[in-house]
């Protein structure tokens, strides 16, 4: 008795936390709904495939046509996933997007606050006449959606997925595979709960997942502990011979080329992590990782001590994210992408804590 309304109590101050009226607006969105697109940013991570394929569960359960549409292929490391192969990838299968994206009433977007950040996807998804909802975790939104349910402080997107669910009286019909899918992305955008973990609720969520009969282990060695064989030689070499060190600014960069990552049979989702690995050195406070990638050098950063790496990404690299993990994308070399770093480096000396 007094555990139950323990939990009952615990689901009130979770309900605190969301504007009840905005979950009241998704339920009754999803119910007056039949064919729901779920969407998420180009190169999906945990969150963004975790928070897509959990509501993907949920509305099955609800009976819904839901169809879960992302710009480019996930990573292999995320197939553990039940659903994953359901997941309709728009460079691969453009026509059938096209075809689900316009036939949908509801367009669910999760884990980005522009349209930008779905690349080639955006114009489709944009121009659909379906009405539209943006649940996510990053700051400053573009308003391009009918219903913004946009909280930056929450640690992922399937942390938000989670109080949603629960603010909206879904909580029953979190299934296990719902469960799995969110705690993934909360796994992954909290490295296994050593990142941006602060809220005691969020245990209370790990709890509730717990007792949807998750396995949480199976998840952490999947989705974070796992490599293939090039691509854990790929992160030895990186450290070992691409790593440069700027001791005065307690900066790491890591830069790896085209015919490096041929050297070591690159494939997608090979240096996922990687950029945490410097911050492992005492004294780093922030370290950058570029990576030759065909169309662009994608520039991926984390910081600790609240850095605010998201300012580097978005004044040097037309990018974005979190304070303390951001990313953007530079057009030109990879040298000319290096020199931009290194010449504005002392400009952000001054977010550095005193010693
Ligand atoms: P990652 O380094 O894992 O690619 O991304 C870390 C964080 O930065 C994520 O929250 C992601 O959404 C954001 N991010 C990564 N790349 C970009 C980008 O090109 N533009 C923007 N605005 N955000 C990015
Ligand atoms: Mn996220």
């Amino acid at each position: 008795m007094y555990c139950s309304i323990c939990r009952i109590f615990g689901f009130l101050i979770m309900d605190k936390l969301i504007d009840s009226e905005k979950a009241k607006e998704l339920r009754r969105l999803i119910e007056m709904s039949e064919r729901i697109v779920l969407t998420c940013h180009v190169r999906p991570d945990g969150d963004a495939i975790g928070s897509t394929l959990g509501l993907w569960h949920l509305l099955k359960t609800l009976g819904k046509d839901a169809t879960v549409v992302v710009p480019d292929k996930a990573p292999a490391v995320l197939s553990f996933l039940p659903g994953f192969k359901e997941i309709a990838v728009y460079t691969c299968h453009g026509e059938f997007c096209e075809s689900v994206v316009r036939e949908s009433d509801l367009i669910i977007c999760c884990d980005f606050n522009t349209p930008s950040r779905q690349d080639a996807l955006a114009p489709l998804i944009q121009s659909a006449h379906s009405r539209k909802v943006l649940i996510d975790h990053h700051r400053e939104p573009d308003a391009f959606a009918d219903l913004m349910i946009s909280y930056p402080d929450m640690s992922s997107t399937c942390e938000l997925v989670f109080r949603l669910i629960a603010s909206m009286g879904f909580y029953a019909d979190v299934n296990l595979d719902c469960a799995t899918s969110l705690l993934t992305g909360i796994v992954t955008d909290t490295r296994n709960f050593t990142v941006n973990c602060k809220h005691p609720d969020l245990y209370e969520i790990l709890m509730h997942l717990l007792e949807k009969g998750v396995d949480k282990e199976k998840i952490v060695k999947e989705s974070l502990n796992t490599k293939t064989y090039w691509g854990l030689k790929l992160e030895a070499f990186a450290i070992s011979e691409r790593m440069k060190v700027f001791q005065n600014h307690r900066c790491a960069l890591i830069t790896l080329s085209r015919e490096d990552l041929e050297r070591y049979h690159y494939e997608r989702g090979d240096t996922e992590g990687l950029v945490n690995r410097p911050l492992e050195i005492k004294g780093i406070t922030y370290s950058i990782f570029m990576r030759e990638d065909p169309d662009c050098v994608k520039v991926s950063a984390r910081s600790c001590d609240d850095f605010p790496v998201s300012e580097i990404c978005k004044d040097l690299y037309g990018g974005g994210g979190h304070l303390q993990a951001a990313g953007g994308e530079f057009h030109g070399t990879l040298d000319e992408c290096r020199e931009k770093l290194v010449r504005a480096m002392s400009d952000y000396d001054k977010y550095l804590k005193q010693e």
